[in-house]
């Protein structure tokens, strides 16, 4: 039987809906910056689809593009600029940041209250802990994506490949938050194939097209590919793929991600709700 593959676009617009529903109704619009350092037609990309969606959903939208030669002082000053205006609720510094650029250093700048990336020490920690946090905008999609087929996580063994800061480690968090049973692995495991074959719920964050075999799965298992990868086809088109090989896959799991049109536009709608929950927090 194939996987249902699951549709992120809908359940982002579902997101997105009721936030722009709530705005509506709301005195002052929230107000949304995005900073950008450098010419990466990706990271380009991204912030176009959020200045987009910010702007469906009512918000204020700015964005402050800057060369990728921007020293830290510089990036850090227009943070702090946008840290101290009652009109931006929330602040994103879009990542990978240039080499001169401390990416910690720069979060930690961030007001914490407007942190709707949440990738400040403060909101890490708060997440760690279980208290209410601006909670990272991809693995909160992830959450939301999971929780649209299993509802209940309780006692489920869920296992996530990769741990970074952004994405792996507030995933693994979040679904111990849920009760599931975590199981982290990164690029020192041993047998990352067989840990994966436990899993009831596998998430993949790594960044490397096709890792992920139809042999690594579970039968029935729910599969989120969070691997955004732009890959080079023999014709010179350049196609995005996730970490899974999602034609294996679909066909031994229960429910499936595609990359395009899964956990991305989650992301986004993500992005759009911690502006919301920061905007109402200010306003309060
Ligand atoms: P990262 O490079 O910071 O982290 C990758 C992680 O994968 C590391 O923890 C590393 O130890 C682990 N890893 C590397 N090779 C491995 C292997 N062979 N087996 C197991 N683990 C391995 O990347 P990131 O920022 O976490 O992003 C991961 C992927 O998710 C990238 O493709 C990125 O583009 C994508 N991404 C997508 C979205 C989205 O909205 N769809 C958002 C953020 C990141």
């Amino acid at each position: 039987m194939q996987a249902e593959v699951i549709d992120g676009r809908r359940l982002a617009r579902e997101v997105t809906d009721a936030v722009a529903a709530e705005v509506a109704t709301m005195a002052r619009k929230p107000g949304l910056a995005v900073i950008i350092v450098g010419d990466d037609p990706a990271s380009h990309l991204y912030v176009r689809n959020k200045v987009r969606t910010a702007e469906r959903v009512g918000f204020k939208s700015e964005t402050i593009r800057l060369p990728a030669d921007t020293s830290e002082a510089d990036v850090l000053g227009r943070i702090n600029w946008l840290n101290s205006r009652e009109d931006i609720d929330g602040i994103l510094v879009q990542l990978p940041l240039p080499p001169q650029l401390n990416t910690l250093r720069v979060m930690a700048t961030v007001d914490p209250a407007k942190d709707v990336d949440g990738l400040h020490a403060l909101n890490a920690g708060k997440l760690t802990q279980g208290s209410r946090a601006l909670i990272p905008c991809t693995p909160m999609g992830c959450l939301k994506i999971i929780r649209s087929v299993i509802p209940d996580l309780t006692g489920c063994h869920a296992v996530v490949i990769g741990a970074s800061n952004i994405v792996g480690k507030p995933m693994a968090a979040l679904l111990l938050e849920e009760n599931a049973t975590v199981t982290q692995t990164h690029i020192h495991t041993r047998d990352t194939q067989f840990i994966c074959r436990g899993a009831d719920i596998l998430v993949s964050a790594v960044g490397k097209p096709g890792l992920v075999k139809g042999s690594w799965i579970k039968p029935r298992a729910v599969v989120i590919d969070v691997g955004t990868s732009r890959v080079e086809q023999p014709d010179g088109t350049v196609l995005t793929k996730g970490d899974v090989d999602f034609d294996e896959a679909v066909k031994v799991a229960g429910a499936i991600t595609p990359v395009p049109g899964g956990v991305g536009p989650m992301t986004i709608a993500c992005l759009m709700e911690n502006t919301l929950i920061a905007a109402k927090a200010r306003m309060a």
